[in-house]
């Protein structure tokens, strides 16, 4: 077996709740720095800064295409998608429906970053990322199976913006292809609740600041570094995946 440490919920300075620090290269190195064979980018909303990310990272991290979209109940899902090309797809039919910015506020300036490989800033994102989006759901969840991408219910153990929150209960049945848990809600043993759903269970750190970055991640049996392996063990069976927090 070879196992390859995957933290698959990380936001870079495009989100408008995370850190600046949160740069292409400054993420690419502190996960390598902490392990991390596999990272996901996920920003609110889009997907960005994926291409730059994946740039970086090449031959040092595998970096997964992501996105966080909160649906119009305002849950958080997470879309892993196969490549930048098809995450950046589904992020357009998101954008589309998100509100934009308003102008006057100065408290957005030099946020929802755009940037290259070199950590520049390459533009700023009109739109509101951290709206909720128009599509329910089951919308989201279809758009991103549209797009071959696999759908995460995020972080449900947590009291906002998880689908459990949102809805007061997991639902069944769904097309989830994963669940995600948070670094404390493993720790506190709160997966148990989830099991009976059948579905993968996942930890990711959900990080917003560069030292959250592998606080928590699952240990994936991959026999190579590319979607394909991701997938097929994220997919697989328990005895190919470890939650670690
Ligand atoms: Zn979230
Ligand atoms: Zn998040």
């Amino acid at each position: 077996m070879t196992w390859r440490a995957a933290d698959l919920h990380i936001h870079s300075a495009l989100s408008p709740c995370a850190a600046k620090e949160m740069t292409p290269r400054r993420i690419v190195a502190q996960a390598a720095r902490r392990g991390l064979g596999v990272i996901a980018l996920c920003d609110h909303n889009s997907a960005a800064n994926v291409r730059a990310l994946q740039e970086v990272a090449q031959g040092l991290v595998l970096v997964v295409a992501g996105m966080e979209i909160m649906t119009r109940e305002e849950a958080h899902i997470v879309g892993l998608f196969p490549d930048a090309e098809r995450a950046e797809a589904a992020a357009r039919s998101v954008r589309d429906t998100l509100p934009l910015l308003k102008k006057l506020p100065s408290v957005y300036e030099e946020q929802q970053l755009l940037m290259d490989a070199q950590d520049r800033v390459i533009g700023q994102e009109e739109r509101m990322l951290g709206a909720a989006s128009a599509l329910d759901l089951d919308e989201t969840v279809r758009l991103i199976h549209s797009h071959g991408g696999l759908a995460v219910a995020a972080h449900v153990d947590r009291p906002s913006f998880s689908v459990v929150s949102q809805l007061g209960f997991f639902p069944e049945p769904n097309d989830f292809d994963a669940i995600e848990v948070t670094p404390i809600g493993l720790r506190a043993g709160r997966e148990r609740k989830f099991r009976d759903s059948g579905l993968p269970i996942i930890v990711s750190s959900d990080s917003h600041y560069l030292d959250n970055i592998g606080q928590g991640f699952t240990e994936l049996d991959m026999n190579a570094l590319d979607f394909e392996s991701f997938a097929f063990a994220q997919k697989g069976p328990e005895s190919g995946r470890r939650p670690r927090a």
